[in-house]
């Protein structure tokens, strides 16, 4: 879908030539500058399931901006109602207001687990604020999570995200300059395996403040939990006092309004969502057990401090207002289940005919394909073996033809509500044609 009438190529190269030299890797974040191959490029506008660089190439978007935007882009309702705020004055730090209190009844309305609610700006922040409440709840400091779950940048959590095969089972700090003591603090476990998960709780009931998971951990493609290992986790953290936190932050809104947890009959304690529920605006949000959240009322004597100046703001709430009553109006989760299936189908049966060595993985609205494994995925260490050469000639190779993802092979491919039959066909070519040349 490229529109090759508008394109001016020199506006590319000053733009990304002049990034490199005063932002660091050329991008906001190493990540965002590997999402598009080297990072040399520069986006301008994106509106539904279109994304347009300053070159004017137009591409059909399955990045989705990692994620967030459910609806499509520069959703009409969503940006109207962000306007309307704007309008109102975009952030008062005084009081509560009527957005905040009907964006949090909605929370607590539709996700099992939430019975308050705290709003942030990114998913980052909502992790680091449920860990810090799970930690002044039980005294203790130790936090477990699993190889493969991502859960935001900072030192609680950037461990073991993708550890290199070699260092499967240890505690593998993902970036320089990470505090050594707090790494020391975060127990990995190995995803879906409920003796594991089962013996470290026990081993650890003295110091362990939490366990946090991606219930459907999207930062390796897609594992299915194991329901035994879901409700293993469940009855164990229960039995301990330990809190359970669900790291809800793709999955929350973009599977489902009532998040992972609505899907598996499995409650966690706390609860973090961000990405889906403001279809992109900055806005995220901590909730689960009111004992646990009311530690951050301000009024005990040694209460947690959960704060930020943009914490809240009014642009972001209105967005999660709107883009929640659109998907559950609309169950926009319906339709991306169907187009979901399609696509994984379709892609499989390309692999098939192709004679190609790989697997589709995915739940409802997102989608991976993985080169040279097979079979279903339930650990980290099974995605492991991938072949991230090819990903990459299949992403280039889809990219020319005009369908953008990113080219890590361990992320997926999103779906929003803009995306339809015209894009799933057109995808299904493409991907028959670059399948013919791998
Ligand atoms: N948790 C999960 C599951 C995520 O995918 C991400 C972001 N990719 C985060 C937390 C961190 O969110 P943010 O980038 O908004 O800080």
């Amino acid at each position: 879908v490229k529109d090759d009438s508008s394109t001016n190529t020199d506006r590319m190269e000053p733009i990304v030539d002049r990034a490199r030299e005063i932002i660091p890797g050329g991008a906001q974040t190493g990540l965002r500058a590997q999402a598009y191959d080297t990072g040399d490029v520069a986006f301008e506008s994106a509106s539904g399931a279109t994304l347009t660089t300053v070159a004017g190439e137009q591409y059909a978007d399955y990045h989705l901006g990692f994620g967030p935007i459910i609806l499509g882009h520069a959703h009409e309702d969503v940006d109207a109602a962000a306007r309307a705020a704007i309008d109102d004055g975009v952030l008062y730090g005084a009081g509560t207001t009527p957005l905040e209190v009907e964006v949090a009844e909605r929370l607590v309305d539709l996700v099992p687990s939430v019975e308050m609610v705290n709003f942030c700006n990114s998913g980052s922040e909502a992790t680091y604020h449920a860990i810090r409440l799970a930690r002044a709840a039980t005294g203790n400091e130790k936090v477990l999570k699993f190889e493969g779950c991502y859960h935001g940048w900072h030192d609680y959590v950037d461990v073991s995200v993708y550890p290199p095969a070699n260092r499967i089972g240890e505690r593998y700090p993902e970036s320089d300059g990470m505090l050594s003591a707090a790494v020391k603090n975060t127990l990995v476990a190995p995803f879906n395996d409920p003796d594991a998960v089962e013996e470290i709780i026990r081993d650890h009931s003295n110091d362990l403040a939490a366990v946090i998971l991606e219930p459907v951990p999207h930062s390796v493609g897609c594992l299915h939990p194991r329901t035994e290992f879901l409700e293993t986790l469940r009855e164990v953290t229960e039995v301990h006092g330990v809190p359970l936190i669900f790291d809800e932050v793709i999955s929350g809104f973009r599977h489902s309004p009532h998040g992972i947890q609505g899907e598996v009959n499995v409650t966690p304690d706390l609860t973090c969502v961000a990405k889906a529920l403001g279809n992109g605006y900055p806005v995220a949000a901590v909730g689960g057990r009111s004992d646990l959240l009311a530690q951050a009322g301000g009024d005990n004597e040694s209460g947690v401090v959960i704060s930020g100046t943009y914490s809240g703001s009014l642009p972001g709430l209105a967005a999660a207002r709107e883009t929640i009553d659109t998907i559950v109006a609309e169950d926009v989760q319906a339709y991306l289940t169907d187009l979901g299936d399609r696509y994984r189908d379709g892609l499989a049966d390309l692999l098939e005919d192709h004679g190609v060595d790989g697997r589709v993985v995915g739940h409802r609205s997102i989608f991976s394909v993985q080169f040279g494994v097979r079979g279903e995925p339930h650990t980290y260490e099974d995605v492991l073996g991938l072949d991230e050469d090819r990903f990459h000639a299949f992403a280039s190779g889809m990219r020319e033809r005009g369908h953008f993802f990113t080219p890590n092979p361990y992320k997926r491919h999103h779906l929003s509500a803009a995306h339809d039959e015209t894009h799933l066909e057109s995808y299904l070519d493409a991907a028959d044609a670059v399948l013919a040349e791998l």
